[in-house]
């Protein structure tokens, strides 16, 4: 296995480290439904993308009809 040649300082330990902050999840209003939705994603409340329903909802899905 490899092993680290030199320990590694806290400075240097740091500075690999000030890449590492999680970046908080981006979030767009739906313009349909008004719900917040991820940006380039189907609203997932009301199926609508690019001004037009892609997905249907589970309120308009019939299980019943054949
Ligand atoms: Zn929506």
């Amino acid at each position: 296995m490899a092993v680290p040649q030199n320990k590694v300082s806290p400075s240097k330990r740091n500075m690999r480290r000030a890449h590492d902050a999680l970046v908080p999840g981006s979030y767009n209003e739906c313009p349909n439904c008004g719900e917040l939705r991820r940006p380039h994603h189907v609203c997932g409340s009301c199926g609508h993308y690019g001004g037009r329903e892609v997905v249907a909802t589970v309120e308009d899905v019939d299980l019943d009809e054949e």
